[in-house]
């Protein structure tokens, strides 16, 4: 990552496009309408309600897994986070995605559960219901298995977990509970870019106690309230990054959320390097998300 504050002050024509609220036609993911999406592989139920608080359904339109090509091992899924079109993000969220990994580490086939949610037109998002989306793939994914290897070099140069270390941090800390923190990387790669990290050292996510995964999930949605406050709605994608599958406990890689806006685009020096550039300090945003309400 490259951080330049100079480019902060350079001319922009185009503002960042902000989230849009439509008025919803026939929403699919709204309740009354269950007939549109293919039947549940998991639902919660608020007993007291008498209806559903989250869904889990089969991606309508896969882009892996036996519907899409019997051959290939995979499955996408969506996640329908709330029965309210206008929710931001659901309660329950984390703990689907728990459920289900913990479902697909059954299958041998399965080495890696990616979990995303796009939120917002300019993050890929194509409706605006409070969803996400899980796709298990029968590899590990390249951007992983880099990060896996780049905190195994860390742990055999300091003797100590990479993220463990991130947890220290004063001034990029923008938010603590009893079980997890939020942090301001060290090197972000957009401005207001937060990681989610568990403060016990944890590799895969599916091992994590149903308490922190609950703690997570409030940590997302204050995190998430700030964002919208501190930098105006924007759209954002949130991705979890956890050990694969069927790999041992690992004393050198630890699971964690990232909270990625995408306030500044990606162009072509991104695409050409997979370097990123930012005009934004993390202890300088950190500040700004510490103090948002
Ligand atoms: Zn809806
Ligand atoms: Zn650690
Ligand atoms: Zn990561």
């Amino acid at each position: 990552v490259l951080i330049s504050s100079e480019r902060a002050d350079r001319p922009n024509e185009f503002a960042h496009a902000p989230v849009h609220r439509n008025a919803s036609i026939e929403c699919p993911f709204c309740p009354g309408n269950e007939h549109l999406t293919p039947p549940e592989v998991l639902t919660y139920t608020d007993r007291g309600a008498g209806t559903w608080t989250l869904r889990v359904v089969p991606n309508k339109y896969p882009a892996i897994g036996m519907q899409a090509d019997p051959e290939i091992a995979g499955a996408h899924e969506v996640i329908i986070e709330s029965p309210e079109h206008h929710a931001t993000l659901g309660q329950q969220l984390m703990r689907a995605v728990r459920d289900r990994m913990l479902y697909w580490k059954q299958d041998e086939r399965i080495r890696y559960v990616q979990f995303f949610k796009n939120s917002g037109e300019a993050a890929g998002a194509s409706l605006e219901h409070p969803h996400s989306q899980l796709i298990a793939l029968p590899m590990v994914p390249a951007r992983v298995r880099e990060e896996l290897d780049g905190s195994a070099r860390y742990f055999e140069d300091h003797g100590r977990c990479f993220f463990c270390d991130e947890l220290r941090e004063g001034a990029r800390l923008i938010l603590e509970t009893d079980q997890v923190q939020a942090v301001a990387p060290w090197a972000p790669r957009f401005g207001f870019e937060t990681w989610i990290l568990p403060k016990a050292h944890e590799s895969h996510f599916e091992n994590t106690e149903p308490a922190a995964v609950q703690a997570l999930n409030g940590a997302l949605r204050i995190i998430i309230g700030k964002l919208d406050e501190a930098a105006a709605h924007p759209a954002y994608n949130v991705i979890l990054h956890t050990a694969p599958l069927h790999e041992p406990e690992l004393e050198h890689y630890h699971w964690h959320l990232e909270i990625l806006p995408r306030i500044t685009g990606v162009a072509g020096f991104e695409w050409a390097t997979g370097y990123f550039i930012n005009s934004t300090e993390p202890e300088e945003y950190a500040r700004l998300l510490r103090d948002s309400p």
